[in-house]
């Protein structure tokens, strides 16, 4: 800002004001009632600016009425809210929904909503792109570029809300996954952060039952999150034996599949009466037998579970193909004689790319601009 009140500040000073500006959208209730107590603010705002933001989507400042003039005046001066903006988005024949968000940074990341029944499901990302390079999986093929800020992760759950509530229901999304983009645990604090929030009365309310984070089996933040925010665990298991998980998930190299099993166990310790899911991607010819099948059982007999049984999603350029239903089946009934619940996930919204594991942010391209959404409602990009 001018030194000067009576000196408009110029361009320039405001651009960069902005990019210094702290994303208020991002920050949890101890974040937020922290930032105002160093303001000499009550507890109580904190609850107050979580509910004008996350649950009724006012972003500007000057339309909280219950925040003195003072107040409202400082958070502008300090602060944003600002969301990703929505670049694409594209509707499946079985009312998947996936949007394209760019990034102030120019990144782009992608969301999927899986509408059903009687729950709505957001598929979440907390990377651009991801560095972890599981051989079958779409967003490995892009490598990493870099953790997401706490308030672009949630604001994809916001934006998601904003865009698919209706006049008797404003929160249409019931379960947030942190399945999408990235390993969530390789970008512990700001998805904590962000998954406190989903959990926040004060913000959307959801309980740690309808907020599941899936990793690929990073130990230490597996039993960090256990003591700090015990979610509920999918862990993307893929192969009953080391030999071949070395191969679909190197990081099986530095955390081999049986301290996997006793650090899922600890797991459950902060979550009784849970279950973990184990997510098997099921690839023709490679981890699909009859054998691999009954190894699994074996492997996963005392870690109380679910199975969830992905069907391949093929992306251009994979050297993998998705086994059969009759193979699937097989391999389900084989695992249910053993007296594990396996579910084969239902391939959703594949035609326009938002299945599991074919996220990939594929419009990086600034010039096409052709392509952007024009903002429905309210929204402010
Ligand atoms: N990094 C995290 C979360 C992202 S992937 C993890 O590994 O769990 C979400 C799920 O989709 C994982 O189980 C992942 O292994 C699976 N997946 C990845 N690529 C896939 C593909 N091409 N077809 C089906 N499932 C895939």
């Amino acid at each position: 800002m001018s030194e000067n009140p009576l000196i408009a500040p110029t361009a320039v000073t405001v651009e960069l004001t902005k990019q210094t500006a702290i994303n208020l959208i991002g920050y949890d209730h101890r974040a937020m009632s922290r930032y105002f107590s160093e303001l000499g603010e009550k507890p109580f705002r904190a609850s107050q600016l979580l509910k004008w933001i996350h649950q009724q989507g006012v972003y500007d400042y000057a339309s909280m009425t219950n925040l003195s003039k003072a107040l409202r005046g400082k958070l502008a001066s300090q602060t944003t809210l600002d969301l990703p903006e929505i670049i694409q988005d594209q509707v499946s024949a079985d009312g998947t929904r996936k949007w394209l968000l760019r990034l102030a940074d120019g990144n782009s990341i992608e969301t999927v909503f899986i509408p059903e029944d009687k729950r709505g499901t957001l598929c979440v990302s907390s990377q651009v792109g991801c560095g972890l390079n599981c051989s079958f999986c779409a967003t490995a093929q892009q490598g990493y570029n870099r953790n997401l800020e706490a308030h672009e992760i949630i604001g994809q759950l916001r934006l998601a809300n904003q865009l698919l509530s209706t006049p008797d229901n404003d929160r249409p999304v019931t379960n947030v996954v942190m399945m999408g983009m990235g390993e969530p645990l390789l970008n512990y604090d700001n998805v904590v952060q962000a998954m406190q929030l989903m959990q926040d009365d004060f913000a959307y309310g959801l309980s740690k039952r309808r907020v599941t984070l899936s990793t690929s089996g990073l130990l230490p933040e597996m039993l960090r999150l256990s003591d700090e925010c015990p979610v509920s665990l999918a862990v993307s298991l893929h192969a009953p034996d080391d030999k071949l998980r070395d191969e679909l998930v190197p990081i099986n190299r530095k955390y081999p599949i049986a301290e996997l099993m006793e650090a899922c166990r600890e797991y459950l310790k902060g979550i009784p009466h849970q279950r973990i899911t184990f997510e098997y991607v099921m690839l023709d010819g490679i981890n699909d037998s009859d054998d691999q099948a009954r190894t699994l059982a074996r492997l996963l007999r005392d870690v109380p579970c679910k199975i969830n049984l992905i069907p391949f999603n093929p992306f251009d350029g994979t050297g993998y193909g998705r086994s059969s239903m009759k193979r699937i089946n097989r391999f389900r009934d084989i695992l249910m004689e053993r007296g594990i619940i396996t579910v084969t996930r239902r391939t959703r919204g594949d035609e326009i790319d938002a299945a599991c594991g074919q996220l990939a942010g594929k419009f990086t391209d600034r010039t096409r601009r052709s392509i952007r959404m024009k903002p429905p409602g309210n929204v402010k990009l």
